[in-house]
């Protein structure tokens, strides 16, 4: 049991890092001056982004 996990860490490709974007970029919207994470692919915020999660799928809530 001296190796476990070793193994499976080493296996990984090297070629790309994490996917990580220039530091420091501020969400396209014109009046919103929200920073982005390095790891957000988009051009805008969280808030500002064209994609969106459904959370109730297929769920009728009784309002
Ligand atoms: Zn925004």
């Amino acid at each position: 049991m001296e190796q476990a996990g070793i193994a499976v860490q080493s296996e990984r490709p090297r070629g790309r890092p994490a996917k990580r974007f220039s530091p420091g970029r501020i969400c396209a919207e014109s009046d919103c001056v929200t920073f982005l994470s390095t790891y957000n692919p988009n051009d805008t915020c969280f808030r500002h982004s064209p994609i969106r999660f459904p959370r109730t799928r297929g769920r009728v809530d009784s309002e």
